[in-house]
This record gives structure tokens, sequence and C-alpha cells, in this order.
């Protein structure tokens, strides 16, 4: 249970005052629904307010702060807008210029004859000195309300940064006093204020590198923390040694040599296996390495031990791929295997729970519905999970506090920088299949500027004549599924009209079961060309599809293009992938898609991806599963998080756990940043 002492923190933000429905929806929007959300939605930026005594043509362009008099008026009569006419103490003109207000309200504002303290950014028209829409025009008694910096905050439409600084200053105020959990002499090196200090000073001066230094490095302690109770608690469990006498290993027939990866990646599960302690493993390999005959060794390891495996895909089409997949490969095995996933109902459902909990079942594959509570195994001795970055942190704990403590091995195709992987694997040991299976033909990348599009039509065109298959993949649009579906749509219909019925069309607001009708079109060739959104991003495998088009290349991060890209370059052929990018681009986005052409190397993509724009995308809300980090930014990564790694191994280490008076704090920190599943685990182990 959360400690009370967080409790207003972690009220609505509608606790705080003159939040009424107009300001509700662009919080919303930006994410912000509880006071602790305001109170960790930094500023991103500031203006400095620079205090003069005269107009200056010198400070045109600058934000000033000054005393001014009006001495008159002009409005053009209703249109147009309305000018005052004022002084400051050296009779230096300046017009404050108002657009569409009404003229009254000006006049109001800044009366004839007396001072007010006026502050906005200069400008000269002409000869003349003018200030547009003035941020403060006040009496100047109450001046002082009048920050000399003031914080800039990512807003989204209906709210300004004043306003939202406003909030943030309440949520400030009601946050508590915190027990200290920075190790004292770490806190007294970095000359680091106390918690609440600290977001006080970095609302009111977003400059202050110490204050957003200790609140960044709270939060990177706070996961750290959090992996190591995971890892510490998995590691007291008692699971059991899965030896395996190789019978089924032996009989196993590959067509194809293990690479030198994947036989080194096997040696090193078959050590964790043999070990009562639960491994703890992830497999990092890019698209195409080979993950999926690990995972399949791994499990006849577990079958062979005389436990069941069950392997958990993120999506119902990747886990009944996967259930094709490994019927081939393990076809001509005694063992069964089955698959579970939320659209299996009825007699076929119940066949399948008879089966795992009578342990006829050796191996399932299915979504997250082969863990919901009514699905019993005999003997679960090991869960493969793939494609890791859908799922977070908290479900890896759930999944382990779950039952007998199995064996984990979770698979990831994004490559991630190693920094990022400490922050989201940090629990975690980690193996790597840095080889690709023998004669792939890389892929042909190139960057095509979207007024060639008529050109990349042709190119389909002939790619289908000659019985090829292809991905045309949509631009994402920011603001909502939506309208990510209208642009596909809109782009499904134009090829239709060239090419008919070849066209199918999958994204994110379909049926289920209408997207696996399509998918399955498509990959039985029905379909030549699958127009779709992301939802194509994982592990979808259609040899035969050896083009790809990606529009709007340019507003992909750079691991998604990579995942992307992956659909092709399966099969033996040749493939090629064609990135088409707006018209004007930054020089970032021109190196990230050099960058692309130039490589097909995912950590190296990753890494780059990491330097050249910081890990917006990589650390972001939009891979939910990724540690989502407000507080501390990819810069600060490199420098605190092995500091926060070593100080969290210290306190479980040294300082007595959670049980010890910085362990108190500590816990609280868990739960401020809600990575409390840890403290969970610990309570349920
Ligand atoms: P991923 O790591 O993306 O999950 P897969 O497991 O789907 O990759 O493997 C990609 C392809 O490579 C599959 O068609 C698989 O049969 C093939 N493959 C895997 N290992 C080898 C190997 N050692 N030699 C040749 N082909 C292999
Ligand atoms: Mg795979």
């Amino acid at each position: 249970m959360r400690p009370d002492i967080l409790n207003p923190l972690f009220a609505e933000v509608t606790a705080l005052k003159g939040i009424g429905p107009a300001l509700a929806k662009p919080l919303d929007r930006l994410g912000l629904a509880r006071v602790v959300d305001v109170a960790f939605h930094l500023p991103t930026g500031w203006v400095d307010r620079l205090p003069r005594d005269e107009l200056d043509m010198a400070d045109s362009g600058r934000i000033i702060v000054i005393t001014l008099t009006a001495v008159s008026y002009r409005s053009s009569n209703g249109r147009g807008p309305t000018r005052v006419q004022a002084t400051d103490a050296k009779g230096n003109y300046v017009s404050l210029v108002y657009f569409g207000g009404h003229p009254g309200w000006a006049k109001k504002l800044a009366p004839l004859g007396e001072p007010r303290r006026v502050s906005g950014k200069l400008e000269h028209y002409g000869q003349d000195l003018q200030m547009v829409h003035p941020d403060y025009v006040l009496p100047l008694d109450e001046a002082g309300d009048m920050a000399g910096r003031e914080a800039i905050y990512p807003l989204s439409e209906g709210i300004s940064s004043r306003r939202m600084s406003q909030l943030a200053a309440q949520s400030v105020e009601r946050a508590p006093d915190l027990a200290e959990w920075i190790e004292p002499g770490l806190l007294a090196k970095n000359e680091w204020p106390a918690w609440r200090e600290a977001l006080a000073r970095i609302h009111a001066d977003p400059a202050d590198a110490k204050a957003h230094e200790r609140l960044a490095y709270d939060e990177l302690f706070a996961n750290q923390l959090a992996l190591m109770l995971v890892r510490q608690s998995s590691r007291a469990r008692k699971g059991r040694a899965l030896a395996g006498d190789r019978r089924l290993r032996d009989a196993l027939k590959l067509p194809y040599d293990l690479t030198g990866a994947q036989a080194r990646t096997i040696r090193e599960i078959e050590g964790d296996l043999a070990q009562a302690q639960p491994m703890l493993r992830l497999l990092q390999g890019d698209v195409g390495s080979g993950k999926t005959l690990v995972a399949a060794l791994a499990m006849l390891v577990a079958v062979e031990g005389g436990a069941q495996a069950a392997l958990l895909a993120p999506t119902e089409i990747l886990a009944r791929q996967h259930y094709e997949s490994l019927r081939r490969l393990l076809g001509g095995l005694p063992i069964e295997i089955a698959v579970l996933t939320g659209r299996d109902k009825g007699r076929v459902r119940e066949g399948v729970l008879m089966g795992l909990a009578a342990g006829q079942i050796h191996i399932l594959i299915g979504t997250h519905a082969i863990f919901q509570e009514t699905v019993a195994y005999k003997d679960l001795g090991l869960v493969v999970v793939d494609e890791q970055h859908r799922f977070g942190v908290a479900q890896r704990m759930l999944l382990q506090a779950k039952g007998r403590s199995p064996h984990l091995l979770a698979m990831t195709a994004t490559p991630i920088p190693r920094t990022l992987t400490l922050a989201n694997y940090g629990e975690m040991d980690v193996s790597q299949l840095d080889e690709m299976p023998p004669g792939r033909q890389p892929i042909e990348t190139r960057v095509i500027s979207e007024d060639r599009l008529p050109e990349v039509v042709e190119a389909l065109a002939r790619h289908l004549a000659e019985g090829g298959q292809a991905y045309w993949v949509c631009p994402l649009v920011e603001e909502s599924e939506k309208s990510d579906m209208a642009a596909a749509e809109a782009r499904a219909e134009m090829l239709r009209g060239r090419f008919g019925d070849a066209v199918g069309l999958v994204h994110g607001r379909m049926k289920p079961a209408d997207k696996d009708a399509t998918m399955q079109a498509f990959s039985e060739a029905r379909h030549g060309v699958l127009v779709a959104t992301t939802v194509i991003e994982v592990g979808v495998d259609v040899p035969n599809a050896t083009l790809i088009v990606i529009e709007h290349a340019d507003r992909f991060g750079l691991a998604q293009l990579h995942q992307l890209r992956g659909r092709v370059g399966r099969g033996g052929g040749k493939s090629n992938c064609l990135l088409i990018r707006g018209g004007s681009l930054s020089e970032t986005s021109r190196a990230r898609l050099a960058l692309m052409r130039e490589t097909t190397d995912g950590f190296r993509i990753a890494e780059e991806d990491l330097r050249l724009r910081g890990a917006g995308e990589l650390l972001g809300t939009r891979q939910s599963g990724e540690a989502g980090f407000r507080l501390a930014t990819p810069e600060m990564l490199g420098a605190l998080l092995p500091v926060a790694t070593d100080d969290a191994r210290l306190l479980i280490d040294r300082d007595g756990g959670l049980d010890g008076t910085r362990g108190q704090a500590a816990r609280t920190a868990l739960y401020l940043f809600e990575r409390d599943a840890g403290v969970a685990l610990l309570r349920s182990g």
C-alpha cells in the first residue's frame, strides 16, 4: 500500500484549484491525470525577463520588464489592432499593440497617466518600438508577481505556460517533505538539495541543474532499486533445476547448423536452467537472427526435464505464427504443442485447459490469455516472452510473482543502447545473438523524396509483375490512431485504383479477426501489397515479401524504421526498402535517414539514434513497455544511471534493504515513482 504521506500527490489533478472543464482537456492530452503528474511535468526551458529603466532599440527582440505610462490610445474603429502609446521615465515611446480585443479592455489595463510594470518582447516597427500583446501589464504594487525567470512547459492547446506554472506551484505546495533515501555521502558530494526543495526549485528556475539532477537521480534510483529487488527475490526463490537428458534435442533434425551465437546462447540458457534458481535472462537479437530456434531448444530442455513450457507472444497473429513454425520445426518429436489466445472459446479452449492441467500438453503458445487465472498448468517450468519491449518491467514482475517461479527467458528484437538495457532490464542477465544466419542478402535501402511517388508506384508495379509481394507502410500521424487509419485508407484506395484486389489493408482500428484474415490472405499471397500502419511492426513473417515502402520515413523513430525494414529480407531473395521522405528535412532527419541507408546493424542504429536526438522515442510512452522516465533526460542517463545502480546495490547489500531507516525512505521513493511492484513482490515472496 502506498504510504499515506504521498496521498496529496496521488490525488486527481482536479484537486488543484482552478481546474475546470476547460483545463481538464489539455491536461488530459498531456497525460496529467494526477497531482504528481503535474509535479513531474518539468519545464523544458525558460525566458529571462530583463529589467530595464529605459527603452532602447538595442533590446529589440528581447523580453524586457519596464515601467511605462500610457499617454494615448489609437484604435482604427473596430478593425485593426488597438495601440496604446506609452512612455518610459525618460519620455521614450513604445506602442503596446493588441489585436482583436475590445479597445476598452486595453484602456482598463493601462489607464492614462498611471504607471504600469510591463513585460513582453520588444520589437521595432519601422523607426518605432512596439510590444505586441505584452505578457504582463501590472499595477506597480502587484509587480512582485512577475518572476524574473519564467518556466516554459511542454504544452497542449488550451493551456499556457503561465497557467501550467501556477498548477506546478500548487502541486509543489502539496508535496510532502520526505525522508532522505540517497546515501548521505553521495548527497553531500553532489550538493543536491532535499527532494521537495529540488522539486520547488526546478519549477521556479528550470535552469537549476542541481535540482534537476537530483530529481532525475531519484527516478533512476527507484527504477534500479525495483529491478534489483525483483532480481533478489527471484534469486531467493526456489525454482527447479531442469537439466534435460537431450533425448528431444538429439532427435531434432535441423535443416541447418546453428550459428555460433545461437550455440553460445543456448549453452548459457542450459547453464541457467540447470540451476534451481529461476533463470532471468534477456535474449537480444536483431530481427531475423534466429531467436525462435533458441526459444524452441530452451523449451525442449524444459520438457526433457519433465516440465511444461509456455511461449508468450504480444499479439494474436504472432502467437499463431509461432505456433505454426514451432509445429513445423518440432513436428517429428513425441511432444504435444498447443495454442491459446483470447479468441479461443468453448470446446477448443476447454480441451487446451484440460490438456495443460493433465500435463498432456508440453508446450503452450499464446497471448496474455495463457496467464489468466483459469489457466492451470500441471508443472510450468519455463516461460518465454517474445518481443519483450511490449511488456513492461511491472508486467515482468507480476509474472515472476506468479506460481512456482518458472524460469524466464525474455526475447527482444529491439536493439537498445547499453545504458538503456541497464535501465530497462537491469534485473536480467543478457545474451546477444550478434550474428545472422548465413546466406542473407543485405536489404538495399534507398531514400526517395515524396514528389517521386509515381516512380515508386511504377517500381511496385514491376515488383508485383515479377510475382513479388510488398508492404506499404503509411505515415505515422501524431494525433491519433484514427488519423493513421485515414491515411492508410486513402493510400489503399489510391493503390487499388491501379492494382485492384491485389491491395490489402490493415490498421490498428480493425477488429482482430479482420486483421488476422487480411494478414492471412497476404501470407498466402492472395494479396500482393499490404498497406498498413505500424501494426505490422512486430514479427510478422512473409518471406516472399521483398519490398517495403515506408512513407514519411522521417516521422518514424530509427528503431521503429529498423523494425519495419526487418519485415523484408527474410527469404533467400534480394530485398529493397524505399524510404519516402517529406519535402523539407532538418539536418538531424537527414542524418538519421542516411544512417538507415548505410547500415542494417540494429545496435549501431540504436546507439546513433540515442545520440542524434535524445531517446525521446526509445524512452517515451509510445513503446509502453520501456521504462518511461519523466525526469531523467537521455543525456543524464550516462552519468547518473551507474551511480543509481551502485547506490541501490549499496542499500540492499550494506544498508539493510528496505527495512533499515534509509530503506524505509527508499520504499516511499518506489511508490512515488510507481516502481512499487518491487515492494509487492518482496512481500509475496
Ligand atoms: P527472429 O530472431 O527475428 O525471431 P527467426 O527466429 O524468425 O528470427 O528466424 C528467422 C529465419 O532464420 C527463420 O526463417 C529461421 O528458420 C531461419 N534460421 C534460424 N536459425 C538459422 C540458422 N542457424 N541457419 C539458417 N537459418 C536459420
Ligand atoms: Mg521472432
